[in-house]
C-alpha cells in the first residue's frame, strides 16, 4: 500500500530563499491528506503534478498565517473546477469563522460540503480514523493553540501462506477469517493454527508532524517510533534565546526528540529566513541524531521504501 509525502513547502513565515511556507501531501491508495497550506500551495500542487480535487482531508496545525492563508485560494479554484466530493478540514475553531467569514463578503458558497472537524482550545485533541489511516492531534507549545499530528496505516490483514492453505485444503469461504488472525476448523474438529497459514503482516507505517512548537517534552511520547518525524527547526542553536521567546526550536532541540522518541528519521523543516545556507543546521541536528535530513520542496518520501 502506499504511503507517500510529498513537501510543498518548508520555509517560515517570511518568503526568502525560494523557500515557501508550510504544505505537505500525504497519499495513501485510498486518500490524500493535505497538512497546512501555506500561500501558494495551490501554485505548487500544480507544479508537482497534484490534482487539488484529488485532496480527502485538510490538517490545519494553527492559525499563523504561513500554515493556512493558501486554503481559501485553493477551496475557491477546488469550487471554479466543479468540486463536488466532502472536503474534510481538521483544524482550530477559527479556520471556519475566517472560511465563512471570506464566502460571506465574496457572496459566494463552496458547491461542496466542508465537513470541519475542530482541534482543542489548547491544540491537539482529537483523535478519528479515516478510510486508510488513524490521525491524531496532540498539543504543541506555540504563541497560539497549535496542533502536532501523527498518521498511522491501518492495521493490514495477516499474509496467507498459498502453500499452507493448499496442503490443509482450507476452502476459499473462510481465506478472509484466517487473514483476520482466526484458527481453521476442518470438518473432524482439528484444529489448524492460525500461525500455520498466515504471517504477521508488516507494521503499519507512521509519520508525524510538528509545526510549530518550542522544545516539548510531551512531544516524545506522542511521535514514539515513528517512521518519520517532520519537527520544526526554525533557529540554530546561537539564537536559542530567540526559539524561546518566539517558541520555536533549534535544530539540535528537534535532533533531541527525534532521538529521544527513537524514530526512523527527522525531517527538519520550517527555517527562518535569516538562513541561505541550511548546512549548518543540518550538522547541527545530525550531533545529536544522525537520521536527520532536510526537507526540501517538491521532495517525496516513500516510506515503503525508507
Ligand atoms: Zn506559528
Amino acid at each position: 500500500m502506499r504511503f507517500e509525502l510529498t513537501i510543498l513547502g518548508c520555509g517560515s513565515a517570511l518568503p526568502a530563499n525560494g523557500r515557501n511556507p508550510s504544505s505537505q501531501i500525504l497519499r495513501t491508495d485510498k486518500e490524500m491528506v493535505m497538512i497546512d497550506c501555506g500561500e501558494g500551495t495551490q501554485t505548487r500542487m500544480r507544479r508537482y503534478g497534484l490534482k487539488m480535487q484529488s485532496i480527502d482531508i485538510i490538517c490545519i496545525s494553527h492559525m499563523h498565517g504561513d500554515h493556512y492563508l493558501g486554503l481559501p485560494g485553493l477551496l475557491s479554484s477546488s469550487n471554479l473546477l466543479g468540486r463536488k466530493k466532502e472536503m474534510t478540514i481538521i483544524g482550530p475553531p477559527g479556520i471556519q469563522e475566517m472560511l465563512e467569514m471570506h464566502c460571506r463578503h465574496a457572496g459566494m458558497r463552496f458547491a461542496f460540503p466542508i465537513h470541519y472537524v475542530q482541534t482543542g482550545a489548547k491544540g491537539g485533541d482529537i483523535e478519528m480514523q479515516t478510510k486508510s489511516l488513524r490521525i491524531q492531534g496532540f498539543p504543541l507549545d506555540h504563541k497560539i493553540a497549535t496542533t502536532g499530528f501523527r498518521f498511522t496505516e491501518k492495521p493490514r490483514p495477516r499474509r496467507l501462506d498459498p502453500s499452507a492453505l493448499e496442503r490443509y485444503e482450507v476452502p476459499l469461504k473462510v481465506r478472509g477469517a484466517i487473514a483476520r488472525g482466526e484458527d481453521y476448523i476442518r470438518d473432524d474438529g482439528k484444529r489448524i493454527p492460525n500461525e500455520t497459514l498466515s504471517s504477521a503482516p508488516r507494521a503499519p507505517r507512521s509519520y508525524a508532524y510538528c509545526s510549530d512548537t518550542a522544545y516539548l517534552e510531551s512531544v516524545v511520547e506522542q511521535v514514539h517510533a515513528c517512521d518519520a518525524l517532520y519537527h520544526e527547526c526554525t533557529f540554530m542553536e546561537s539564537e536559542k534565546e530567540r526559539a524561546e521567546r518566539t517558541r520555536h526550536s533549534t535544530a539540535k532541540q528537534a535532533a533531541a526528540i527525534a532521538k529521544e522518541a527513537k524514530v526512523g528519521r527527522l525531517l527538519m523543516g520550517h527555517y527562518s529566513a535569516r538562513y541561505d545556507d541550511l548546512r549548518p543546521l543540518l550538522d547541527e541536528a545530525r550531533s545529536v541524531f544522525a537520521e536527520s535530513h532536510l526537507s526540501e520542496e517538491g521532495m517525496s518520501i516513500d516510506f515503503h521504501r525508507m
